[in-house]
């Protein structure tokens, strides 16, 4: 029995919200809330055109504005939060949660919007000088609310998406059943999918296009390395998927995983990417579509990567066109009752079928299924501690039970192939 407030209603927020009207014994009343409204009713629509017993009801919210969170929160009074908007909005709502004490969750750390702000850069450029990564994401945001959350007795689960979110997941999971030491980690992340456009993202279109723009970079020995961007290329040969290039990444979860478990001496993710998109990413780039500064166009202001946004299909229009699978995993090495030993834990899942069960591709399911099993640990207690948290510092077996039951069952290769 919860009360959830749900903010955003994109790809991902439609999955994680048909998924907790699946799970309607823990989530018995839920808003939905969103910039956009229309796209909120609509959903709700067709939830109950569908008799979900979910108690739903809409919303309008500005995430960008703490008050505006605030009022909405006082006046729906629910058990948590789940934050499906961007990371712009990671601050503010936190914020909100604060003020109202109620539990958060999100998808994704935090990244400011306007990567100009001189206010932002001077400590972005002290944390590039101080830990050795430029990407404009990091946690440092959002661990800085560890005392406040603690203070209060409530709970911020962090990154609950795929990845970062059941990749910790497995990670905490072979810790617990499989080594007594893990001495490396590679996250893979294929998606063989083909949705028949030249060029589109599968996620928000400005967060993805910044993530694989940036430089790379790995946990070595207790520091990060760094790479420019696709510097490192592997070719792996995915279960169910086929054979891929996949390039090295800075990643989220590696700055948590590197602060969690100190004794890993290496963790490096890769992703995949075709080689049309490459060249399509980088002739942006090479034009100035994917900058975030703001440019002077007849007579207005515009972002151009956000311009861009505008002109490329919408993520969650790709479900129907979409068709393949994606394959998502780590590889752990290290040793168990001193013998040397490796294993590969991953999930495959499928375009077509994410489709024919929600409307949606993969990449949304895949993240919007572990946002639900995450706030529905926390709301029946079983992840609910105070403070600040990633996904790979809570008990993972009763995540990982829900991974089966939700539609993200995985498997464990005691023999793979590793990565060079
Ligand atoms: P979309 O762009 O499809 O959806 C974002 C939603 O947030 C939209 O409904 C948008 O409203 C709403 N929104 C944006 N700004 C505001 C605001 N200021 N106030 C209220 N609502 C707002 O994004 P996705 O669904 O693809 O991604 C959602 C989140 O999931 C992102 O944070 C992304 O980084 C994360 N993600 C995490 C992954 C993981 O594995 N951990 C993988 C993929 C994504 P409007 O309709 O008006 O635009």
């Amino acid at each position: 029995m919860s009360r959830l407030l749900v903010i955003g209603c994109g790809g991902v927020a439609q999955v994680a919200i048909q998924k907790c009207c699946q799970n309607s014994e823990t989530f018995t009343e839920l808003c939905i809330a969103s910039r956009t409204e229309s796209k909120c009713i609509a959903l709700k629509e067709k939830l109950e055109a569908a008799g979900t017993p979910v108690k739903l009801s809409t919303a309008t919210v500005n995430a960008d504005v703490t008050e505006d969170v605030v009022k909405l929160i006082k006046s729906y009074e629910p058990d948590a939060v789940l934050n499906v908007a961007l990371p712009y909005q990671d601050l503010t709502i936190m914020d909100a949660c604060l003020e109202c004490h109620v539990d958060y969750i999100d998808t994704a750390n935090y990244e400011p919007e306007d990567t100009d702000d001189p206010e932002w850069r001077a400590i972005y450029e002290k944390r590039v000088q101080e830990k050795g990564f430029t990407a404009y994401f990091d946690y440092s945001w959002q661990w800085a609310y560890e005392e406040k959350f603690k203070a209060a007795g409530l709970t911020a689960l962090l990154g609950t998406g795929f990845d970062p979110g059941v990749t910790s997941v497995f990670t905490a999971y072979a810790a617990k059943h499989y080594f007594d030491e893990i001495e490396t980690i590679d996250i893979l992340d294929c998606n063989g999918g083909d949705h028949g456009y030249p060029f589109a993202t599968n996620f928000n279109p400005e967060i993805n296009l910044r993530e694989v723009s940036a430089n790379g970079s790995y946990w070595e020995d207790g520091r990060w390395v760094e790479t420019r961007p696709m510097e490192i290329k592997r070719v792996y040969n995915f279960p169910e998927v086929g054979e891929k290039d996949m390039y090295l990444l800075h990643h989220e979860e590696i700055e948590a995983l590197g602060r969690n478990f100190p004794g890993v001496k290496r963790i490096r993710f890769f992703m995949t990417f075709g080689q049309s998109y490459l060249t399509h990413m980088k002739c942006l780039e090479n034009v100035g579509m994917l900058s975030t500064s703001p440019v002077m166009f007849e007579g207005r202001e515009i972002v151009p990567i956000q311009f861009l946004k505008a002109l490329l299909p919408d993520p969650a229009s790709l479900g129907p066109r979409t068709v393949g699978k994606t394959n998502i995993g780590c590889i752990f090495t290290g040793k168990k009752d001193g013998k040397e030993r490796k294993i590969y834990i991953y999930n495959v899942c499928d375009h077509q079928e994410c489709y024919k069960e929600l409307g949606s591709q993969a990449i949304s399911y895949t993240t919007g299924v572990p946002a639900m099993i995450g706030t529905a640990l926390v709301v029946k207690g079983l992840w609910k501690k105070p403070g600040v948290f990633t996904t790979d510092e809570f008990d993972p077996d009763p995540y990982m039970e829900m991974l089966n039951e939700y539609g993200l069952p995985w498997v464990v290769d005691e023999n793979p192939v590793l990565v060079d």
